[in-house]
């Protein structure tokens, strides 16, 4: 068996090295650079790789190929592979995997679901580990320890190609536009790579999902085997009502220290997929308020002159941040803009009217943003450096206003990555509590 691997970053790396741990042949192929922590690891196990360009002899003489989800199914090369199977790590990797899989997709929530559910088992003492698309790869964690629970967090590139792959418990968060450009603008093929998580669940696997997702509900209703549904509704009050001998035990959202009805719902999901994979109600109430969240989703950072402060810089869409500014009481300076990856601003219009007082424009290119929202008449300003749009949010905020970075687009203008334009306006913010 010859396997080779394109793409030598974290999944490529990972499923390598545990390829290896089996004894497969192994090859990388990488058509940029491999970074060096990366490279340090292939060159240790004694891997081949190559980099700066694919050699088409070495990649065809393989009996089965990995790709890194960064490249398309539609990449010509991957194309020409005509009688090679081309699968994902995610699959490639689930064949050595021993214990539960309880795997999160979704639009938006999916590392902060993940977190919780992994933070939940956790916490109970359960042998579990978090991979996927945040951390570690679940190729590598397979090389370096069993676990009972492997919490999954997929995104749709993971899903797009799926073949055997099958989680005991799913949770399909939501599905609102994010990341078109990969599938020629339109949300069906977007909505069919995250739903592709259902395709191998049987009637005694658990699928979480929103209930009032109609691209989800509608497709339910087409399928003849479905594991066992756990519709969650989102509007609902308080967290999560067991049944424990005869007496429900509710978690309240006061238990909860996240901001927004957003994170009650990941909660939800998050408590639903534990008890599903076993864990008591005791052990659910003692650790959710021990969850503080992640860093990047609505942080709190700090209130220069009374005015709170939050980063929300992982919010890259539309729908994401819908969220954050629906979890504000206060009036909110918005900070918005980078890469817009082919947003429709029409459903901020009225929650924006309703909850902004101005809007600060951080990005290279903001015609999208002014025009969208100029019919307003709120104040807007544009700016392409991070501290001119604090100083004139901090100069039109009141004490008790909100100052919110909240995006809806991707970094790459400015920053290098949405970590980066996280750290700097936390940096930035606590200067001016110095000041
Ligand atoms: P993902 O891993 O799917 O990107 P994160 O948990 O990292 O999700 O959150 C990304 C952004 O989406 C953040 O701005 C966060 O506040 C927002 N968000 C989190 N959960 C939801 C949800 N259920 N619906 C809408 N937005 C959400």
């Amino acid at each position: 068996m010859r396997l080779v691997i394109l793409g030598g970053g974290e999944s490529g790396t990972g499923a390598a090295l545990l390829a290896k741990q089996q004894g497969i042949d192994v090859f990388v192929s990488d058509a940029g650079v491999i970074q060096a922590d990366y490279k340090h690891l292939l060159i240790t196990h004694q891997i081949p790789f190559e980099e700066g360009g694919h050699t088409l002899a070495a990649i065809q003489s393989a009996d089965e190929v990995i790709k890194s989800p960064g490249i398309p199914y539609e990449a010509t090369m991957i194309k020409g592979f005509h009688n090679i199977p081309i699968i994902d790590e995610i699959e490639f990797a689930a064949r050595y995997a021993k214990g539960k899989i309880i795997a999160v997709t979704g639009s938006n929530g999916k590392s902060t679901t993940a977190h919780l559910i992994y933070h939940l088992l956790n916490a109970a003492g359960y042998h579990a580990i978090l991979a996927g698309n945040i951390g570690y790869s679940f190729a590598k964690c397979l090389t370096q320890s069993m676990y009972d629970y492997y919490v999954l967090e997929l995104s749709s590139f993971q899903l797009e190609g799926i073949k055997n792959f099958k989680p005991d418990i799913a949770c399909l968060l939501n599905i609102t536009p994010d990341h078109l450009d990969r599938y020629h603008y339109s949300i069906a093929g977007y909505a069919k790579a995250k739903l592709n998580i259902l395709r191998n669940m049987t009637p005694l696997d658990h699928f979480i999902y929103h209930t009032s997702d109609p691209i989800t509900t509608q497709y339910l209703h087409t399928q003849n085997t479905l594991p066992q549904l756990h519709p969650i509704d989102p509007s609902s009050n308080g967290l999560f009502h067991f049944k424990k001998s005869n007496h429900a035990v509710a978690i309240s959202k006061e238990q909860l220290p996240l901001l927004g009805m957003h994170n009650q719902y990941n909660a939800r999901v998050a408590v639903k997929a534990a008890a599903l994979a076993g864990l008591p109600s005791e052990a659910i109430t003692a650790a959710l308020p021990k969850f503080c969240g992640l860093p990047h989703r609505l942080e709190w950072c700090g209130a220069p002159q009374g005015i709170d402060c939050y980063n929300d810089s992982k919010s890259t869409n539309i729908a994401s941040t819908t969220a954050a500014l629906l979890s504000f009481s206060q009036p909110i300076i918005w900070i918005a803009g980078g890469i817009d990856k082919g947003n429709d601003y029409g459903p901020l219009l009225p929650i924006v009217r309703d909850r902004v007082k101005a809007i600060i424009c951080l990005g290279k290119e903001n015609n999208a943003i002014v025009q969208a929202f100029r019919p307003l008449g709120l104040p807007i300003e544009e700016t392409q450096k991070l501290s001119s749009a604090i100083d004139s949010a901090l100069s039109i905020a009141l004490p008790g206003d909100v100052v919110l970075l909240s995006p809806a687009c991707a970094s790459f203008d400015l920053f290098k990555n949405f970590e980066d334009r996280g750290n700097q306006f936390k940096e930035k913010i606590s200067a001016r509590m110095q000041q």
